[in-house]
């Protein structure tokens, strides 16, 4: 035995995790399905000048080589790959071994692989990774759930290699068995909303000001001094400064207009949908992206008449325009404060639904380096949980209250004009409603109850008498009668 660590699966995040592991100072054991890779890493990083690797043809050598109680890392395709490799490392491990899957599993698969290996005497930590290939190898946010055991013996290897926050590692215990990949996910799903916001925010001032995506960078760029200070709004004003040099054109507008997705944002959607929890920026968010690929359905719209106005902004009149920008940051940030905190809301119930101590001022802390929603903002998140880490809604808390509130007002002209110049926005008007719902003393949902009672006998309660009620709607004057 002579690695401290070992790394299954040498694809583009595997390797560069076992990069930064052995540039740690690590003795990182690595191996892979395919012999090439391995050699691949080995012949381009093996000299010691990166540190240690120790090299394994098969799965028998890698096992072997590595120092007890075994800590072996799999970092393969999520799904049926991983289910394959935990079985192989399984069945030459040994009781107090720590099995860690670093892909991006689903937490349910998560969860079942636990207790799988819980059974044999083994620790199986599912960690979230989040950062790319860069982040891999320069220092992630880890999101590791599984056993505190294991995480004594994991946490210090994993807080070194992170990435860190003013001297703060970007990696801490997440909770038991899946918790880690389930934040892993929501972190995902917080990332499509902060995504689509930006892009709806490029789309109003590119129409509305008639501006070429350069002098947009230069708007992005300005954002990303103030509070909207994030990886993201920096990424977009390079990527809108990006020209495609044969053509001279903007890179931006050579693009296909059609947003992929690997499924994270999915699982999102359909984990809130169970645990009934609304995240409508991130479903706005990944049904956006889903309607941008719908090639079918837009080519038979496409000659619509959508009776669209136009802006009506004079984008001669410095004044107006500066104006106009300054109502879509404030509409971005809204948003954006919507988004986080139906995300966080629905880590909550997560929590409760599957019995994890999630710390979440703790969580976001973890994410303001390294990872993709890296952003000034997440600061706050962490001193709103720190003030009250049992908050009920944290767009309800401050700065966040203060904030929307003053912001609103922009959010509102902005999703209004939006509509008269016919610019989808999904994610700013979904945020805005969603304010106004939850902030709204009586809803109409009184009426649904009725509905529901009327065709279907589903009862209704009383705000003035406690009990269960169903009326006899359809016989007139019959008094109702009381269930329950
Ligand atoms: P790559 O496509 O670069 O590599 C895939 C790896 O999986 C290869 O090593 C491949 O081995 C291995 N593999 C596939 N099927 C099997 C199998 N049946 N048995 C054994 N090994 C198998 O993937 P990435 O490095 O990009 O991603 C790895 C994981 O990390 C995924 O779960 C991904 O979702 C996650 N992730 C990726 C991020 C990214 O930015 N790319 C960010 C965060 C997480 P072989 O060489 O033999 O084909």
């Amino acid at each position: 035995a002579s690695a401290d660590i070992g790394v299954y699966g040498l694809g583009v995040m595997g390797a560069n995790l076992a990069r930064n592991l052995a540039r740690n100072g690590y003795r990182v054991a690595v191996t892979n399905r395919s012999a090439a890779r391995t050699e691949k890493l080995v012949a381009a990083h093996g000299d010691g000048s990166e540190g240690v690797f120790v090299p394994a043809a098969d799965i028998d050598r890698f096992v072997a080589s590595l120092e007890r109680p075994r800590v072996a890392i799999i970092m393969v395709l999520a799904g049926a790959a991983t289910d394959e490799v935990m079985e192989q490392l399984a069945a030459r491990m040994e009781p107090g071994d720590i099995i860690v899957d670093c892909g991006n599993s689903l937490f349910t698969d998560t969860i079942r692989r636990e207790a799988w290996a819980r059974a044999r005497g083994l620790h199986f930590v599912g960690a979230g990774v989040s950062g790319g290939e860069e982040g891999a190898l320069w220092g992630p946010s880890i999101m590791p759930g599984g056993t505190p055991e294991s995480y004594d013996r994991l946490g210090p290897m994993f807080e070194k290699i992170s990435a860190h926050y003013q001297g703060q590692p970007c990696c801490a215990h997440i909770g038991a068995d899946g918790a880690g990949h389930f934040v892993k996910m929501v972190h995902n799903g917080i990332e499509y909303a902060d995504m689509q916001v930006i892009a709806e925010a490029y789309d109003l001032l590119r129409h509305g000001l008639d501006a070429a995506p350069a002098t947009l960078a230069d708007v992005f760029a300005s954002w990303n001094e103030g509070e909207l200070d994030s990886y993201l709004i920096e990424i977009t004003a390079e990527v809108l400064r990006q020209v495609d040099a044969p053509t001279g054109t903007p890179l931006v507008d050579l693009i296909v207009d059609r947003a992929s997705q690997k499924g994270t944002g999915k699982w999102t959607v359909q984990t809130a949908l169970d645990l009934a929890v609304p995240v409508t920026g991130i479903g706005e968010a990944t049904f956006a992206r889903g309607a941008s690929s719908g090639v079918r359905q837009r080519e038979a719209a496409r000659a619509l008449d959508g009776h669209a106005g136009g802006f009506g902004i004079d984008s001669s009149d410095p004044g107006a325009r500066d104006a106009f920008i300054e109502d879509v940051r404030q509409a971005l940030y809204a948003s954006k404060i919507v988004a986080y905190s139906q995300g966080f809301d629905m880590i909550a119930e997560g929590a409760a639904a599957h019995g994890w101590d999630i710390d979440k001022g703790g969580l976001a802390s973890i994410w303001r380096a390294g990872c993709i929603i890296r952003a000034a903002f997440l600061d706050d998140i962490t001193r709103a949980y720190a003030a009250r880490p049992d908050l009920p809604l944290l767009l309800a808390a401050e700065p966040f209250a203060t904030r929307i509130q003053q912001a609103v007002p922009s959010l509102r002209r902005v999703v209004a004009l939006a509509a008269v110049a016919g610019v989808p926005v999904p994610v700013f008007a979904s945020s805005l409603s969603y304010f106004d719902t939850i902030r709204s003393p009586r809803l109409p949902a009184a009426l649904i109850q009725g509905q529901r009672d009327f065709f279907g006998s589903h009862t209704y309660h009383r705000i003035d008498r406690p009990g269960t009620f169903h009326t006899l709607w359809a016989q007139e004057g019959r008094p109702e009668e009381q269930w329950g």
